[in-house]
């Protein structure tokens, strides 16, 4: 099946989004999301751009102007979030001042902080959806890291759609590219000639998660989907509520995640204080 068929079935099948919806792609300026913004478009969906200015340098410069010149190249609008404006310093920076605190993997802390603003900022925009470029590889990483790590669980959430979480702060997020190997999704960007920055971002030095990409790299397309179909069995359908698996073995207990709102900044959080705001320090 080629890559635009797997993802319009994608869609369809999850159920990730209609016509009528406002959805804001996440844009980093890699193959990924371009590729998701290119194909949404194509596919007739209202979608607008959204790319957070890391403020790293010239990597960031060469991320900002690809993300401008898609979004010139596909009519569509695009929202730039500067974070050296809007949280006073690079990603490079707060990063340092967090690791002076606690030991956390870079690529873990610019995640949480890339999700808090994408929230806030998709929900001030009046986004329905959140749509980012995670592949297939991406997720079946995540997923065994979280198996490895003893902690299963971590993946409740995950899905081509984000799963048990409905309330009106969170904006349900989308992976278009959820069930399209990586290898796919670069050689479709270069075919379709996009503009993509394929350089890696020259923070993610996150040792033990290059380690999981170099083992899913190793193996085959048909077995890193068998990791993607074993998630979805254990974590069940959207639509499906029985709580044991085809084998009858139980699955990861699929409960509503309950929401409460940060006692610091307001956002939709699992616990009293939101992530970014453990992180960064209750005052921040
Ligand atoms: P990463 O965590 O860098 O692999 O990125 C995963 C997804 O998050 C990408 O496919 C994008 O949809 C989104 N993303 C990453 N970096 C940015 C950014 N600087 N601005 C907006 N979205 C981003
Ligand atoms: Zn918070």
């Amino acid at each position: 099946m080629n890559i635009e068929t797997k993802i319009k079935e994608t869609i369809q099948k999850n159920k990730l989004c209609n016509k009528k919806e406002k959805i804001l792609v996440a844009l980093s300026g890699g193959k990924d999301s371009t590729v998701t913004a290119y194909l949404l478009k194509k596919f007739g969906y209202k979608i607008e751009g959204f790319h957070i200015n890391l403020g790293m340098g010239d990597y960031s410069e060469k991320c900002l102007e690809a993300v401008k010149k898609l979004c010139g190249e596909l009519r569509i609008k695009l929202h730039v979030y500067d974070i050296k404006k809007e949280m006073g310093s690079s990603m490079c920076y707060l990063r340092s001042a967090i690791q002076s605190r606690k030991s956390l993997k870079n690529c873990a802390i610019c995640g949480v902080i890339k999700k808090w603003i994408l929230n806030k900022e998709a929900r001030k925009l009046k986004a329905d959806k959140i749509a980012t470029g995670h592949n297939l590889d991406d997720e079946a990483q995540t997923f065994l890291m979280n198996i490895f790590k003893g902690s299963p669980e971590l993946s409740a959430n995950s899905g081509a759609i984000t799963r048990n979480i409905s309330d009106k702060k969170f904006i349900p997020r989308i992976k278009p590219l959820f069930y399209v190997l990586e290898n796919d999704v670069r050689e479709y960007s270069k075919k379709e000639k996009l503009p993509v920055i394929y350089d890696k971002c020259p923070c993610a030095i996150d040792s033990y998660r290059i380690q999981v990409r170099k083992f899913v790299d190793g193996l085959s397309n048909e077995e890193k989907m068998n990791i993607i179909k074993n998630m979805d069995k254990m974590l069940g359908s959207q639509r499906d509520d029985s709580s044991k698996d085809d084998s009858g073995e139980p699955k990861i207990e699929k409960k509503e995640t309950k929401i409460n709102y940060c006692e610091v900044c307001g956002e939709p959080s699992r616990n009293e204080v939101c992530k970014k705001c453990e992180l960064m320090g209750v005052n921040s």
